[in-house]
C-alpha cells in the first residue's frame, strides 16, 4: 500500500509474510505539483537570471577595495576590459549558491609568461578563485592554469578558445556551510564547464585562495562575485547569475 503526501510518495512496505506483493499502476508514481517555473532563454540568457553585465554599464559593480566607489574598468563595443591598476571589481549583490555564466578573452597582444600572461580570475563569494589565464602555449603550474581552482585543483582537461578567441565558463557553486559556532560542516563545491567541457566536477573547495601558504576556512555568509585585476588586459562579456 502507499500514502500520497503532496508531491511526496511515502511507500509503506507490507512486510507481513505470505501477503501478496503490492501492485502499482504507472500513475501511482506520477505527480503534478509543484510545477517547475517556466524559464525562457533569449540571446542565451535565461529569463530568471540576474544580468551582471550585458555590455551597457557597470551599474551592478563597484570597486572591491573601496565598495562605495564605482568600478573603473573600461567598456568598449559592449566588452568589459580590465583597467590595470584600478583593482578588482565586485558585484553589489551578494550570493550564496548559484549558477554563473561568464565569457572572457585573453589580451590581443600576447605578452608575459606563465602567470604573467592574460591573468585574471573569478572569485566566488569573493574568496575562491576560478583562474582565468592565457593557457595557449604558456606552461605554468597546472593548479594555476585556466579552469583551475587556483592553487588547489587543476582542470580535468585543458580547453582551448573557440574560433573567435572567446571562452565561456559555466560555474555551478554550492557555498560552504557552517554551524552556529562557526565550524565548517560542509565544504563548498564547484562544477565548471569551460566552453561546454567539464573541467571541475563537483570539486570540493578547501578554503580561501592564497598565493602563498595553505587555504584558510573561516565562517562567512553571502559574498560577491569578484573579477580580478592582475594587470593584464583581459576582457569580459555576457555575465549573468542565477541564485539557486
Ligand atoms: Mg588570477
Amino acid at each position: 500500500m502507499y500514502i500520497r503526501l503532496g508531491s511526496t510518495l511515502l511507500f509503506l512496505a507490507l512486510a507481513t509474510s505470505g501477503m501478496a506483493q503490492t501492485k502499482f499502476q504507472p500513475e501511482d508514481t506520477e505527480f503534478y505539483s509543484p510545477k517547475p517555473r517556466i524559464v525562457s532563454v533569449q540571446h542565451n540568457v535565461p529569463s530568471d537570471a540576474i544580468v551582471l553585465f550585458d555590455g551597457k554599464n557597470l551599474d551592478q559593480w563597484t570597486s572591491r577595495k573601496t565598495p562605495d566607489q564605482a568600478a573603473a574598468w573600461s567598456i568598449e563595443n559592449d566588452i568589459l576590459t580590465v583597467k590595470p591598476g584600478t583593482g578588482d571589481i565586485q558585484t553589489k549583490q551578494q550570493f550564496e549558491n548559484f549558477q554563473l555564466h561568464v565569457e572572457w578573452k585573453s589580451p590581443t597582444v600576447i605578452k608575459g609568461d606563465g602567470q604573467g600572461r592574460g591573468n585574471s580570475g573569478i572569485f566566488l563569494q569573493g574568496l575562491y578563485e576560478i583562474q582565468v589565464l592565457d593557457n595557449d602555449n604558456n606552461p605554468t603550474y597546472v593548479n594555476g592554469q585556466a579552469g583551475s581552482i587556483y592553487k588547489q585543483r587543476p582542470p580535468l582537461v585543458e580547453v582551448r578558445a573557440s574560433e573567435d578567441k572567446w571562452h565561456r565558463y559555466d560555474i555551478i557553486y554550492n557555498a560552504p556551510r557552517f554551524n552556529e559556532d562557526g565550524m565548517l560542516i560542509k565544504k563548498a563545491n564547484v562544477t565548471v564547464l569551460h566552453n561546454g567541457v567539464l573541467v571541475q566536477h563537483n570539486t570540493p573547495i578547501e578554503g580561501t585562495t592564497e598565493y602563498i601558504g595553505l587555504p584558510k576556512m573561516e565562517a562567512h555568509g553571502a559574498g560577491p562575485i569578484v573579477l580580478q585585476d592582475h594587470g593584464d588586459l583581459v576582457s569580459f562579456r555576457n555575465i549573468w547569475i542565477r541564485p539557486l
